[in-house]
């Protein structure tokens, strides 16, 4: 580690609130070459990149909350993503949670987010640009119907089917979640050009937002990669199991303590000692 990079350690952390763990408390981004760490739900990451919070083409949500920081390549992907989205008018691209400024674990919704390679889209294209108000406080559109078999037909836009397509067939990006109605959706409307649906995969919730995960970037060699999702577009067998009650005794799945974290996030934490 850099003299330089311990020496702006002290400035890093604040004393923020109690229950936050201790990555809540880094407010700025580690300095040094970017290095995501570690796997996308117990990582860390070095070097992250602020995502401009001022675009002509897409706007970031919350911003009080401080979670627009990724590597460099996952800042690339929302830009271009955005562009084409532009370039095809489909509307303002919303961008939700991506990671903290050095990655890590929150409190409080996710359990990945964490290595600075993945990032929340939502399912929705607004024509005009939302308010500093809106983007405070937004309003996610729930596209998918009450017994959670099918999309609300009145929500569901071509628009939004487009940039599903469009990020599924990005070369960084590896896997897509939505929820299981939406990618029936897209499952039905696809017609003949179907390759980029096998990234897209049925997951809990996800009703309103698409969540992207990229590759590991070539920089970071201690970067976890997952296993390619299983071949085909992912709209048989596999699809339909979710919408089939869960079989008679089985039990919902239980809370587990976080696993150990990578030596190389431990190494950042106790170099980082908290005040
Ligand atoms: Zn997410």
């Amino acid at each position: 580690m850099s003299v330089l990079r311990l020496a702006l350690c002290a400035l890093l952390f604040s004393s923020a609130a109690s229950a936050a763990t201790p990555w809540q408390r880094i407010t700025h981004p580690v300095p040094g070459a970017p290095d995501s760490i570690g796997g996308f739900s117990n990582g860390c990451i070095v070097g992250a990149e602020a995502l401009p919070l001022n675009a002509a083409n897409y706007q970031v949500m919350r911003q009080d909350q401080r979670r627009y920081f990724g590597h460099p390549d996952l800042v690339r992907f929302i830009q271009r993503l955005a562009g084409e989205a532009h370039q095809r008018q489909l509307g303002q691209v919303l961008i939700g949670d991506m990671g903290m400024p050095a990655g890590g674990r929150f409190n409080g919704g996710h359990a990945s987010h964490q290595s600075g390679l993945d990032v929340d889209i939502w399912l929705q294209l607004p024509k005009t640009r939302w308010s500093a108000r809106q983007l405070l406080k937004p309003q996610p559109l729930d596209l998918v119907s009450a017994d959670g078999k099918g999309i609300r037909r009145q929500h569901w836009q071509p628009e939004v089917a487009s940039l599903i397509k469009l990020a599924a067939q990005d070369r960084d990006v590896t896997r897509i979640f939505v929820n299981p109605a939406i990618k029936q959706q897209l499952c039905l409307e696809a017609g003949r050009d179907r390759d980029w649906l096998r990234k897209v995969r049925p997951w809990f919730q996800h009703r309103a937002h698409m969540h992207v995960r990229l590759r590991c970037p070539a920089d970071s060699p201690q970067c976890i990669e997952q296993a390619p999702p299983p071949a085909g577009d992912g709209c048989g067998t596999e699809l339909q199991s979710w919408f089939q009650p869960p079989p008679p005794g089985s039990q919902p799945p239980v809370r587990r303590e976080p696993p150990p974290l990578p030596a190389g996030c431990q190494a950042l934490l106790d170099t980082h000692r908290l005040p």
